[in-house]
């Protein structure tokens, strides 16, 4: 099982950022943990199977005062079994974070870091409204590096309002020149209701380019593997033995455990999110004794049908590029073959240049990698 914990809150508000995160709740940051940490004692009640990885997202994680990241985590092991070898991530902005801060957060177990670094350009970084200029990433990565870290992962943004290739190329050798152990790339999406949406709809800002995006994607792909990063995922690169364990649970589509405002959780045939705002998610904590079933957050959650649960092993699992949906796993998780269950359509998809299928193992093609959200559709039940 993984394990997520979404500390909702920022500094800043960025200009691209649909996520369930606020500023200037500080005063709330004691009860929030605490409510956290109470939904985490109820959940783990029910939920014991042993944590593989834990994921501190947000947010801005390292807002939190590092106290309160101790409670937070010491309550976690505590309650929680978490396996010896199992990768605690935590989300960080870069300039937000001293070496001080960093190796106490090393030293509460974190041993992999993820550095909202987005690009390497000070005009980019402007558009963005992030809260530091690139200066700040190298900086907080060498931090990183002198406070332990040798797991690090650098998240870049890519099909940018008036973005170039020439300074897309630049920023990815910025962020190759720090030597992460993984990179992760995020084709940017106008999420309704951001500033920076309302300012490509009232012409402000150019709107971003789809082709230019596509040849963006294609140059960091060689790139990347040109300085030996594999691409095991759709969107997602790393050395050897660097891919995000975490994160891999998701597309292998197995059970997670999501704590904290609006986070979603999955297993024993049920989804379910909670609730967003931060008070109200405090206020569902204060005083919960019993876990009305499955959370006492929860907002609402829907039935997973075997046959959805199927597709969706589909649709995830197609992400990973080499890794793919392997017949065997299939057959053992649902008894059935991916051949007798889904035959026409692999038939269909492998003929059109789409997938690839030896008969034990199905992958996107490379072409299908570009068409990926087509060839997911497919697998769900209609
Ligand atoms: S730091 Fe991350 S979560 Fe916070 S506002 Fe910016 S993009 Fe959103």
């Amino acid at each position: 099982m993984a394990l997520y914990l979404h500390i909702p809150f920022c500094q800043a508000r960025c200009s691209y950022c649909d996520f369930n995160t606020y500023v200037g709740l500080d005063h709330l940051y004691q009860p929030y943990v605490s409510a956290l940490i109470q939904e985490g004692r109820l959940l783990a009640q029910q939920y014991s199977q042993p944590v593989g990885s834990l994921f501190l997202g947000g947010g801005t994680p390292t807002v939190l005062p590092i106290e309160l990241l101790r409670q937070v985590l010491t309550t976690c092991f505590e309650i929680f079994v978490v396996e010896d070898s199992a990768e605690i991530t935590s989300e960080a902005n870069p300039g937000t974070v001293s070496l001080d801060y960093l190796q106490a957060l090393r030293g509460l177990g974190v041993n992999r870091l993820s550095l909202g670094a987005q690009s390497f350009d000070e005009g980019e970084l402007a558009m963005l409204e992030r809260i530091h200029d690139v200066q700040h990433v190298g900086l907080t990565f060498e931090r990183a590096r002198a406070a332990g870290f040798d797991n690090l992962n650098l998240d870049l943004i890519y099909g940018l309002p008036g973005q170039t290739l020439t300074s897309w190329v630049h920023t990815l050798e910025c962020a190759l020149g720090l030597a992460p152990e993984h990179v992760s790339l995020y084709c940017l999406t106008l999420e309704e209701g951001t500033p920076m949406r309302d300012r490509v709809l009232a012409g402000r800002l150019p709107a971003p380019d789809p082709d230019l995006a596509a040849d963006m994607y294609e140059s960091a792909a060689e790139c990347l593997a040109s300085k030996g990063y594999r691409q095991y995922e759709i969107s997602n690169w790393s050395l050897p033995g660097y891919e995000c364990a975490h994160n891999l649970t998701y597309w292998r589509n197995r059970p997670y455990l999501g704590l904290g405002a609006g986070a979603h959780s999955w297993g024993v045939g049920l989804r379910w999110w909670n609730v967003r705002p931060v008070m109200a998610y405090i206020h569902r904590l204060m005083g919960a004794r019993q876990t009305p079933w499955p959370s006492p957050a929860a907002e609402d959650g829907e039935r997973i049908s075997r046959l959805l649960e199927m597709g969706e092993t589909l649709m995830l699992g197609l992400r990973l590029v080499y890794e793919g949906v392997a017949e065997a796993d299939f057959h053992q998780r649902f008894g059935v073959s991916l051949e007798e269950t889904y035959g026409d359509v692999i038939h269909e998809l492998t003929g059109a240049g789409l997938l690839a299928w030896d008969q034990t193992r199905l992958c996107l093609s490379e072409r299908g990698r570009l068409l990926g959200n087509q060839v997911f559709a497919k697998f769900l039940p209609s």
